[in-house]
């Protein structure tokens, strides 16, 4: 299982660390063949090196297209060690053995991410990194191929561990690696034409990401979980690509929670605040602080925000940052924190804070995906907006300006909250939320229940849903949801319309005094 290691060719992008490596290798009497770049370096270091194209008298032409695509070095990695045949070809046509492959790929994604233009993404595919790499992969046997500029140190430890030979073991990780690394490599390809072509379901996909974070557990303890990163994360600034500057890891929960907790915030142009628990918002206001808008989001209803997930649409300030730490809360995600405010914070030790730098475009054009039994979901993401000219009033009564504002506000909330979903809403916060119900009726009860029980609790005199206005994620399929909202106090509903029963239902908002509005699009989320 020990191969010796002779002779390396080393061609990188990623030409960090390389001094430090390539000078072991030289320690270790390794004989290196370079690419042009990376020759160049190398020298610049000291270091002996042979320019490949002297090694197989064959220049490097069309502007580096073709450098190591020759024979004498693909021969030279596939040539299997004690196959007499292979042995007697390899002589006659004076090829030797490479024992190491150290190649990291043209930076495709990254080009892509910097906005490069169509031509420099072209000259970014990588042709012959990957064509060494599945070759030296794939006679691991022998051969030992470093992908990453982070195995470096594997490798050495390997080598000094073994009298400047590697494992096998070691040989068939770097093997696995180096596939998985191809694969996602082209299919990051693949979706950048696909996109470009604007065929976003093509025949076939595959997902291509790059590990973010091993997790200790996915939804449950006995669940083996990890966190990925995707080309979508390198466009959108979110959970994936936030900076965590002080806390506990995430955990799979956590994550879930902050991503939908984030893309709520991201709705709204004003101060917003959104807590999140289980998936669904347990509050969510607008205001004229952050800190106004946390509080007000938190009165919704502070018993289920306990260890909640808040997410504000704004710098973090020592204001917010003081009433966050007065609760329990497992994680906060913003754009970005004031110094002041980082030091209250991190009084919490284990509160999770994270910055993301900017906020995400809530229209950008992305997908989800969710898995089934034997295969996956792709949809469009949905970042349906409504506009007030889109609604049409549909009862007698129109919505006050203030009814308006609450409608539009709850119908934006109404969106990340699980189907069925009602929302009651009243000067731009939530006041009560009924998420995930089998029934619409039993959501539009459940969300006056919480109000109430919340008005009850804080010992106001009034309930909350008194005065209110009401979001359906969809249409009433009977009257009964509209009638709870109207016992609760209600006075103006926002939800799609196109219930075969629209009409009784207008009839019983009218006969109540109700402003009702039909959006035309639902908003169910499951
Ligand atoms: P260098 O900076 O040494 O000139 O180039 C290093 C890069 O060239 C590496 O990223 C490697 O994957 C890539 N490379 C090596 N051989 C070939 C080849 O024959 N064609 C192409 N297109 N790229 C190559």
């Amino acid at each position: 299982g020990l191969q010796k290691i002779r002779r390396a060719l080393v061609s990188v992008s990623d030409k960090a660390s390389l001094r430090e490596f390539a000078q072991f290798l030289v320690g270790h009497n390794v004989e290196i063949i370079s690419t042009g770049g990376t020759a160049e370096k190398l020298r610049g270091y000291d270091v002996p090196v042979i320019d490949v194209s002297e090694y197989t008298s064959f220049p490097e032409i069309l502007d580096g297209r073709v450098k190591t695509l020759v024979p004498k070095i693909h021969g030279g990695i596939l040539g299997v060690r004690g196959n007499a045949s292979h042995e007697e070809a390899m002589k006659l046509h004076s090829i030797e053995y490479i024992d190491l492959v150290v190649v990291n790929l043209y930076p495709f994604e990254e080009t892509v991410r910097n906005d490069g233009s169509y031509e420099a993404c072209i000259e970014n595919i990588d042709i012959g990194g990957p064509t060494l790499i599945r070759a030296a992969a794939k006679n691991h046997a022998s051969v030992t191929v470093v992908t990453d500029v982070h195995q470096y140190s594997d490798v050495m430890a390997d080598m000094n561990d073994h009298d400047g030979c590697t494992t096998l073991s070691l040989r068939k990780r770097l093997a696995a690696v180096a596939f998985s690394l191809c694969a996602s490599y082209d299919s990051s390809i693949a979706a950048w034409f696909m996109e470009g072509l604007g065929k976003p379901f093509p025949d076939r996909i595959t997902i291509s990401g790059r590990l973010k974070q091993r997790l200790r557990y996915g939804e449950n303890p006995h669940q083996p979980a990890a966190f990925y990163m995707d080309m979508r994360g390198t466009i959108c600034p979110g959970v994936a690509t936030a900076e965590q500057v002080q806390g506990k890891e995430l955990s799979y929960n956590n994550i879930l929670d902050t991503d939908a907790a984030f893309r709520l915030v991201s709705e709204f142009t004003e101060p917003a605040c959104a807590i999140i628990k289980h998936s669904n918002p347990c509050g969510c206001a607008t205001g004229v602080s952050t800190e106004d808008a946390y509080l007000r989001a938190l009165a919704c209803d502070p018993i289920s925000a306990f260890g909640g997930i808040v997410a504000l649409n704004r710098k973090i300030d020592k204001a917010v940052a003081e009433q966050i730490t007065k609760a329990f809360t497992e994680v906060v995600i913003a754009p970005d924190a004031s110094a002041e405010a980082l030091e209250v914070l991190s009084e919490k030790k284990a509160t999770r804070v994270l910055l993301t730098g900017a906020m995400p475009d809530p229209r950008a054009q992305l997908q989800s995906f969710r898995s089934v039994m034997g295969g996956f979901l792709v949809q469009a993401l949905d970042t349906k907006m409504v506009t007030t000219e889109e609604l049409k009033i549909v009862t007698k009564r129109t919505p006050t300006e203030n009814e308006m504002r609450d409608l539009l506000f709850a119908w934006k909330v109404c969106k990340h909250v699980k189907s069925n979903a009602i929302v009651y809403a009243r000067d731009g916060a939530t006041v009560g939320i009924g998420a995930g119900q089998m029934s619409r009726v039993d959501a539009s009860r459940i969300a006056a229940w919480k109000a109430q029980e919340a008005s009850r609790q804080a010992e106001e005199d009034t309930s909350r849903t008194a005065g209110s206005v009401v979001a359906s994620d969809a249409f009433f399929p009977f009257v009964d949801g509209l009638v709870a909202a109207a016992d609760a106090g209600a006075t103006a509903v926002i939800q799609p319309g196109g219930s075969k029963r629209d009409a009784e239902v207008i009839a019983a908002a009218d006969e109540r005094g109700i402003a009702m509005v039909f959006t035309g699009i639902r908003h169910f989320l499951h």
